[in-house]
């Protein structure tokens, strides 16, 4: 299969939220914590990483979530979809919700994380898989290295 080129569009369930990213991901990810888990009212959140300057969205959003952690997470005012998330207020990448994505059949899971907290049943067939985390921005960095080259 080929991966899709950017532009890529995207919109919330109800259609209010639209999403327009201009550039390729950083990385995709599927996330087993139990606060994923809630947060998609599912077994795990799958997650695009793009740079935050690629990335725009038209429509009214609201904060939900914990609010803690520096995380904060974006939803669709009218629908509540959970959208995206940032993570630290000053980061240079947000991190879609890879459902919202028109092409998102193509953004297949490369690193699963939080394997630890994981439904035993939920088997995402990913390249890398983590207990927990990435230990270092150097070891995400490396993430993103073999990500652009796969
Ligand atoms: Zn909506
Ligand atoms: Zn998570």
């Amino acid at each position: 299969m080929t991966f899709p080129e950017p532009p890529y569009t995207g919109a919330c369930l109800c259609g209010a939220v639209q999403i327009r990213v201009a550039v390729s991901p950083l990385l995709t990810m599927a996330c087993h914590c139990r606060d994923c888990q809630k947060l998609s009212a599912s077994a795990y959140t799958l997650t695009t990483m793009f740079p935050r300057g690629g990335f725009s969205c038209t429509g009214d959003l609201v904060r939900g979530g914990l609010g803690s952690g520096g995380r904060v997470h974006f939803f669709c005012k009218s629908c509540l979809n959970f959208v995206y998330s940032q993570i630290g207020g000053t980061s240079e990448r947000i991190n879609l919700r890879t459902s919202m994505l028109e092409q998102a059949a193509s953004f297949e899971p490369f690193v699963e994380v939080m394997t630890d907290e994981k439904m035993p049943w939920a088997h995402v067939p990913t390249i890398h898989s983590y207990p927990r985390f990435p230990e270092s921005q150097e070891e995400l960095q490396s993430l993103m290295d073999s990500y652009s080259t796969r």
